[in-house]
């Protein structure tokens, strides 16, 4: 798989994601809808239980984070107030030659990530070059790194100057300077750059009028702020307390690509930290630690995460960052860090008109709290977990096979049961197994195609181990049970095989980690 280029192996990956039931296309047999995706039988099982880790790291294993399930339609004035109505764009521009349409920020962002990209083939060539290669010395000497490096760091302060004034003038002029051309018609015939609203819109009730409209939320977030007072006093939570919550959200993307990791409709799962303002820096640098932590837990090399701060801040943020993964088509943003100050909080005390204040009864003060949000895509995480497992291999025997080395706790099937041969006995001694495992696991039981095929479709969808009952079994009551990854066999005794599966796909290894 090594020699294969990057947009080979992604294209594998969502051929692989479909044929094994993990990621379809909505609609399909009407043609599909862009950016818009179903999760099949395995997909929707790993989206689960990625889900199940992120909660439980939050909501279990702090005593003081608990989680909530807002609605997705929420009162307009809430977008009023979070200044979605107002300022959620997205600044695009079209190309007149293949009418496909762009985010400009994005289009100079792909070209800073190509004169990175040079910089970074640049250190590879001389760190094979180079015995006792001393990278940061290289990085800050060498004329060309230094050239490069220039050339982004002019780039930045320029775009974020523009970002800053709004000036969407510049923003197109930055574009024609860089002569970025469209990957479609490889002109440089641009549009100029306007801002779009990326809030999808909807009437409630029976009459159609203006005052009638809502959204559909953009972000799980606010659902987390509004609540903040309820959950307070009802859970009697002490600052400082995080309230965390998983659910749908809905963008109209402007440009709708790379398969899940840009969706229409996506789901969130954030936290949001309250704390007394003042003490915000200190809880948003042990978030960025915390949450690359739990990334890390994962067991993936460490070098496919990096932190990417932002360099034009939100008008609500003090400090924001970015997570990114190293996905098949580069460095990209997976979740986001931000200090959110008491910027939410005070908004909705203004356009509701209703207190949301902490007493704070060891100062004897009312405050309103700042927050310090985590903030990542369930999609994006499975694109992530996905993308990282999955493996090409060309085994001893000459054969190839494709297995996903996925966490085993997030595996969709914990354990296949296969009977070696349809008769004799064998089918009804795995169903019995079967029928013992599957109170604790997801388990499949399968019969059809020989022993090596039906080990192949495991492996491809991640099943950690597969129990095989032969006619041995029947004898002596053992059987055989192979790893995924190591595909070695061992023969045991029927009645360890449901504490050998479960203390393999125990989360707590990972959880004690964080
Ligand atoms: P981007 O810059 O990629 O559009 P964003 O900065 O707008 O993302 P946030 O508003 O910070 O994203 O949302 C938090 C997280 O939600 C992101 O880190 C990402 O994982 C996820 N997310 C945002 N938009 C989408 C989308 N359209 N499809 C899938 N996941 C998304």
């Amino acid at each position: 798989m090594s020699n294969q280029a990057p947009e080979e192996v992604f294209k594998s990956i969502i051929s692989h994601a479909k044929e094994y039931g993990f990621v379809f296309q909505s609609s399909e047999i009407y043609d599909g809808m862009s950016a818009v995706y179903d999760y099949g039988q395995n997909g929707a099982e790993l989206k689960k239980n990625i889900r199940d880790y992120w909660w439980r790291s939050m909501v279990q294993m702090n005593e003081n984070i608990v989680g909530i399930d807002s609605a997705i339609f929420m009162h307009p004035t809430i977008w009023k107030a979070s200044g979605h109505v107002d300022a959620f764009n997205d600044p695009l521009i079209d190309n007149k030659d293949s009418k496909k349409r762009y985010r400009a920020d994005v289009l100079i962002e792909d070209h800073i990530a190509k004169i990175e990209g040079k910089i970074e083939k640049e250190v590879e060539k001389a760190a094979k070059r180079f015995e006792n290669f001393d990278e940061k010395m290289f990085r800050s000497t060498n004329p060309r790194v230094q050239e490069n490096q220039k050339k982004i760091d002019d780039i930045n302060a320029r775009f974020k100057d523009a970002l800053e004034k709004n000036d969407l003038a510049e923003v197109k002029q930055i574009i024609v300077d860089l002569e970025i051309v469209c990957p479609i018609s490889g002109s440089r015939n641009w549009t100029d750059v306007r801002q779009f609203n990326l809030m999808f819109s909807t009437q409630i009730g029976s009459v159609t009028d203006e005052s009638n409209t809502i959204y559909l939320r953009p972000e799980t977030a606010q659902g987390i702020f509004v609540n903040f007072l309820n959950v307070q006093k009802t859970g009697r939570m002490k600052i400082p307390f995080g309230i965390a919550q998983t659910g749908k959200a809905f963008r109209n993307e402007i440009v709708a690509r790379q398969f899940i990791f840009r969706m229409r409709e996506f789901e969130q799962m954030e936290m949001q930290f309250f704390v007394k303002p003042g003490t915000e820096m200190d809880w948003y640098n042990k978030w960025k630690e915390t949450r690359m932590n739990w990334h890390h837990s994962l067991g993936f090399p460490q070098n496919m995460h990096r932190f990417h701060d932002h360099i034009k801040l939100a008008h609500y943020a003090n400090a924001a960052c970015d997570i990114e993964f190293n996905f098949p088509f580069g460095f990209k943003e997976l979740e986001g860090i931000h200090s959110r100050t008491d910027f939410d909080l005070s908004q909705h005390e203004k356009f509701s008109g209703k207190k949301l204040q902490y007493f704070d009864p060891e100062d004897n003060e009312s405050f309103v709290p700042y927050v310090v949000e985590t903030s990542i895509g369930l999609d994006r995480m499975f694109l992530a977990i996905l993308s990282q497992s999955y493996k090409e291999e060309k085994l001893e025997d000459g054969s190839d096979r494709v297995v996903l080395n996925l966490p085993a706790f997030l595996a969709p099937i914990k354990c296949a049961i296969l009977p070696l041969v349809k008769k004799d006995g064998l089918p009804e001694k795995a169903r019995e197994i079967m029928d013992v495992l599957k109170y604790d696991h997801l388990c499949v039981y399968e019969e059809k195609d020989s022993i090596g095929k039906r080990y192949r479709r495991q492996d491809a969808i991640g099943t950690p181990y597969c129990i095989t009952v032969d006619h041995q079994t029947l004898e002596d009551n053992t059987v055989t049970i192979r790893e995924r990854d190591s595909m070695k066999q061992e023969r045991i005794a029927v009645d360890k095989a449901a504490s050998i599966v479960s203390e393999k796909v125990d989360m707590r290894a990972a959880l004690k980690k964080l």
